[in-house]
C-alpha cells in the first residue's frame, strides 16, 4: 500500500468518532484522512481496525469502545446484526432525529449552497416500532421445514424470523400462519439455485385504517399444490384477510412479483384510507410503507401549497395519485402524471372510488409530458414534485423554470438530490423558504423531506 497514506490495512488505532454519515457508519479522522466504521457514533472513543484502504477514504472495524456516547442503545431487535435492515437500532431514537437533521443540514449546505434557509427538525413518531404496512418475505428449506425471513447480511441464505420490529404485528401472524400452513401441505420452497420448488416469497399487506389483510403467495410454478386447502386455512385462521392472491413468478431474478396474478379468493384490492381519502390497493400497486407518517408528509406537503380552491396544480411522479387525491380537495384542477401505467390505472380508480373528478392522470416521464402540457398551454399556479431517488430530469427543472409556477413543494426521499435540484430551482429564479424532514422510515437510515418554493417575484 501506498506510503503516503496515514494508515495500513491491519493497523489497529485509537480514534474519536467525529461524525456519522447517511449509510449509518462512524467517520474517524486520522491526519484528514477519513476512516468509516460502521457502529460508530459521534464523540465515541474507540479502538478499530483498518480493514479496507482507498486512495482518499477507508474502512475500519470497532474493537473496543473507550467511551461510549450517551445516545448509544442496545439494539432491541434480537436478529439485528443478522439482518442489516435497521442500521441504525443503535442510536436512541431521539439522537437518529439528530443525526438526520444534521444530515439534511450537511448536504443543504454543501451541495446546495444553500446557507440561510429554514430547516425544521425531523418530525418523528411517537412510538417508532410497528409501523411498516407491508412485509415480503423470501422462502427457504431447513431440515424438511419452511423457513421464512430475511436474507442474511451480503448473502443469500435465508434466516427465519418470528418478528420483526418495524413491521406491523399483523404482519408477523400473517407471515407465520402462512408458513406454517403451507408446511402443513407439504409445499416445497424454492430453490433458487436449482430453480426448482414452488413457494417463493409470502407477502402481507395491512390496511393501517381498515385493518384490511391480503396474503399474496408468490410461486414459480402455475400449480399450487392443495390450493383450495391452503385458501381454508388462511381464511379460518386469519382475522382480517379480504383478499388472498396466487403470483406467478417463473423467472431467475431478484425481482419478487411476477407478470401473472390470480385472486384464489375474495378481492384483488384491500382498502385503506390516509385522511379523508379512500385507496384501493391491489397487490402490485406502489403505496407508501408507513401509514402514520405518510399522513404527516401529505399534509406537510398540501400545508406548503397554500391552496385557496382557485389553483391548477401538476403533481409530478404522482403514482397511484395519493399526493394529487390529497390536494385536488382543495385546488380547482389537479394533473398528476407517471411513467407506470399500472400505477395510473390505480390513481383514476381511486379518484372515482372517491367521488373526485377534477383530477386529470397521464401516464409517461413527466420530462416529457409535462413540456408538452406546457406548449399546448397548460400551466400550474403550483407544481409537486416527488421523484424516486435520482431526483428530478434536468429537463423538468427546465420546464419549471420556464413555466414559473408560484410555488414548488419538492417531496424527496433522497437529500442529497433534494438539495442539487433545489440549487438549480434557486439559479432559475426560486428560493426555498423552509424545509421539513420527516421521518417515514425510523430505524433505518432514510429521511424524506418536503421543500417549499416560491417564485422571486
Ligand atoms: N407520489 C407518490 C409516488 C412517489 S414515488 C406517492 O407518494 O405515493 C416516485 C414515483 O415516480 C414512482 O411511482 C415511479 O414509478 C415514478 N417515476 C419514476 N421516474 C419517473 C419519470 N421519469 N416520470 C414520471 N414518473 C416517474
Amino acid at each position: 500500500m501506498s506510503a503516503t497514506l496515514p494508515v495500513q490495512k491491519n493497523d489497529y488505532i485509537d480514534v474519536v468518532f467525529e461524525d456519522l454519515t447517511h449509510d449509518g457508519a462512524g467517520v474517524a479522522k486520522v491526519d484528514g484522512y477519513p476512516l468509516f466504521v460502521p457502529n460508530g457514533l459521534p464523540g465515541e472513543k474507540a479502538k478499530i481496525k483498518v480493514v479496507k484502504v482507498n486512495k482518499n477514504y477507508g474502512y475500519g472495524r470497532l474493537m473496543e469502545l473507550y467511551e461510549q456516547s450517551p445516545e448509544r442503545v442496545d439494539a432491541p431487535c434480537p436478529i439485528y446484526k443478522q439482518c442489516g435492515g435497521c442500521q441504525l437500532q443503535y442510536l436512541s431514537y431521539r439522537g437518529q432525529l439528530k443525526a438526520k437533521e444534521k444530515q439534511v443540514r450537511d448536504v443543504m449546505t454543501r451541495i446546495g449552497k444553500l446557507d440561510n434557509i429554514k430547516i425544521h427538525p425531523v418530525l418523528g413518531m411517537e412510538d417508532p416500532w410497528h409501523y411498516r404496512n407491508k412485509s415480503q418475505v423470501p422462502v427457504g428449506e431447513r431440515e424438511g421445514g419452511l423457513v421464512a425471513g430475511f436474507y442474511q447480511k451480503r448473502s443469500h441464505d435465508i434466516i427465519d424470523m418470528e418478528t420483526c420490529l418495524i413491521q406491523q404485528s399483523k404482519n408477523d401472524e400473517v407471515i407465520q400462519k402462512v408458513k406454517k400452513i403451507c408446511e402443513k401441505y407439504g409445499i416445497a420452497a424454492y430453490d433458487e439455485i436449482r430453480h426448482k420448488g414452488v413457494l417463493r416469497h409470502i407477502m402481507a399487506r395491512c390496511g393501517y385504517a381498515t385493518g384490511e389483510v391480503m396474503v399474496v403467495l408468490v410461486t414459480r410454478t402455475d400449480d399450487l399444490p392443495f390450493r383450495k386447502k391452503i385458501v381454508a386455512d388462511i381464511v379460518a385462521q386469519i382475522e382480517g384477510v379480504k383478499s388472498v392472491i396466487q403470483n406467478v413468478n417463473d423467472r431467475k431474478t431478484n425481482v419478487i412479483l411476477g407478470e401473472k396474478t390470480r385472486v384464489l379468493w375474495g378481492r384483488d384490492v384491500i382498502y385503506d384510507s390516509i385522511g379523508d381519502i379512500k385507496f384501493a390497493i391491489s397487490s402490485k400497486s406502489f403505496y407508501q410503507v408507513n401509514p402514520e407518517q405518510t399522513k404527516v408528509l401529505y399534509e406537510k406537503a398540501l400545508e406548503y401549497a397554500e391552496l385557496t380552491g382557485t389553483e391548477t396544480v401538476i403533481d409530478a411522479y404522482c403514482g397511484i395519485g395519493t399526493i394529487s387525491l390529497f390536494l385536488a380537495q382543495k385546488a380547482k384542477k389537479v394533473y398528476g402524471v407517471e411513467i407506470v401505467p399500472d400505477a395510473i390505472e390505480d390513481a383514476r380508480r381511486n379518484a372515482d372510488l372517491n367521488g373526485i373528478t377534477n383530477v386529470e392522470f397521464a401516464v409517461g416521464k413527466a420530462e416529457e409530458v409535462i413540456p408538452a402540457w406546457y406548449e399546448e398551454g397548460i400551466t400550474a399556479d403550483v407544481l409537486v414534485v416527488d421523484p424516486p431517488r435520482k431526483g428530478c430530469d434536468e429537463t423538468l427543472l427546465e420546464t419549471i423554470i420556464a413555466m414559473k409556477p408560484r410555488k414548488v413543494v419538492y417531496v424527496s426521499c433522497n437529500p442529497a438530490t433534494l438539495a442539487r435540484d433545489l440549487r438549480i430551482l434557486e439559479d432559475g429564479g426560486y428560493r426555498t423558504l423552509e424545509v421539513q424532514p420527516v421521518d417515514m422510515f425510523p430505524h433505518t437510515t432514510h429521511v424524506e423531506c418536503v421543500a417549499k418554493l416560491e417564485l422571486n417575484l
